[in-house]
């Protein structure tokens, strides 16, 4: 099909959640991506975070395919030897006792809230209160939209599951506030992602940490866009000095293959027995050996340090932009989770950028995003710093 008969017959047979969309994605190779016309673009959008290792990294690829010869999905009434050495490994580099695997980041946090309920219910206690932030994003999910605190997401579906409430981001007044004592859980990604790139303060996590330890109450962190080294460390909280009860990993966990996960502290997670949850392809053996095959390569080849050196360096360069143009109003995130706000149409520099062959996304209401595959080097910051400053330029402001 060439790109108009494509076009159309997505008009014709697609739901249209997703609206006018850029271009017929058809190859990716490293930190590129190529639509169908040939053209080659500087993928700094990475599926939205997710190909940290780029696309068709060897060693994913490799693994996959070997995978695939052997057995793909069998249910979870079996183990699998690759389920048990990803866990393994995801528990061995984080705070986490146990883990559960789901497909998505929205399943993984629905099973983070579950989770936390049961905790209580299992005690006895009546504490089933979910506290989250205004610009979060959970997912799309009824209960991850009751938690996900932007109202164009939750009107159209309403009634939403009951007892979530929202306070400002950063606002550890406004949280002290709100906690009553129903209060199972706060929620907040460390970063907000979709929200704009809205950093946590050292204070705000540290706060929510010890108000949580104070209330008996459990703190998740929903790291589905900050995990497996977006942000210079394998998990955002390991920059904060403090440990959640329980958090979430998804978007870059299998470089591409859907696979998400719930981990939690050991007396946690024990609250989830027999029957209580479960997931029909959730770490099936394709999932588990697609995210294996990312995390081994992510720790063995010091990947994680690299994406901090070259997100420091990005931002340098970023706020070199913003000393020179008044349309930059800040720089803010990360590692490699960088925003830049912006005093006009976000959409209009992407387009523009796109023209150039590079890919960013936008976020919140001002914000570019720019969540680029981990592998990048120093040069692929340079032609994006490049071709900005060439598009700050014909603003002419
Ligand atoms: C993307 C995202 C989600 C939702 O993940 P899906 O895989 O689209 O369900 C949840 N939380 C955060 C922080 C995200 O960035």
């Amino acid at each position: 099909m060439n790109t108009e008969e494509i076009v159309a017959a997505d008009k014709e047979y697609f739901m249209n959640v997703f609206g006018e969309r850029t271009m017929v994605a058809e190859k990716g190779e490293g930190v590129y991506l190529y639509d169908n016309e040939g053209n080659k673009y500087l993928d700094f959008s990475a599926g939205i975070a997710v190909n940290a290792l780029g696309h068709n990294h060897p060693r994913v690829t490799e693994a996959i395919q070997d995978q695939a010869e052997n057995l793909l999905h069998a249910s979870n009434i079996y183990y699998f030897e690759i389920q048990a050495k990803l866990s393994q490994l995801l528990v061995e580099n984080t705070c986490a006792d146990k883990v559960f695997y789901a497909n998505s980041g929205a399943e993984a946090n629905e099973g983070a809230l579950k989770l936390a309920r049961k905790y209580f219910k299992k005690q006895e206690e009546d504490k089933y209160e979910i506290i989250a932030t205004s610009e979060s994003f959970h997912g799309r999910t009824l209960a991850t939209l009751a938690a996900t605190g932007q109202e164009k997401y939750q009107k159209p579906f309403t009634p939403l599951p009951q007892g979530f409430s929202f306070v400002p981001y950063n606002d550890l007044e406004a949280v002290k506030a709100e906690i009553t004592e129903q209060t199972a859980a706060i929620m907040v990604e460390p970063i907000q992602g979709e929200g704009g790139v809205n950093p946590a303060s050292q204070e705000y996590l540290q706060g929510l940490r010890d108000l949580c330890d104070e209330h008996n109450i459990l703190l998740i962190l929903d790291e589905v866009q900050t995990g497996i080294g977006r942000t210079g460390t394998l998990f955002a909280y390991q920059q904060y000095n403090i440990e959640p009860d329980i958090f979430t990993s998804a978007k870059a966990l299998g470089n591409g293959v859907p696979v998400s996960a719930l981990l939690a502290r050991g007396d946690v997670a024990e609250a989830f027995e027999p029957g209580d949850h479960a997931s029909t392809f959730g770490g099936n053996p394709l999932a588990c050996r697609a995210a294996y095959a990312t995390l081994s390569t992510i720790l063995d080849e010091d990947i994680i340090p690299h994406a901090q050196n070259v997100g420091s360096y990005f931002k340098d360069e970023l706020n070199k932009l913003e000393e020179k143009y008044d349309v930059i109003i800040d720089v803010k995130g990360q590692g490699l989770m960088l925003g830049v706000e912006v005093d006009t149409d976000p959409q209009m520099i992407r387009d523009k950028m796109l023209e150039k062959g590079v890919l960013i996304l936008k976020a919140g209401k001002n914000v570019l995003r720019f969540v680029p595959p981990l592998i990048i080097k120093n040069e692929h910051v340079d032609e994006v710093i490049k071709k900005l400053d060439q598009v700050f330029a014909t603003l002419n402001r």
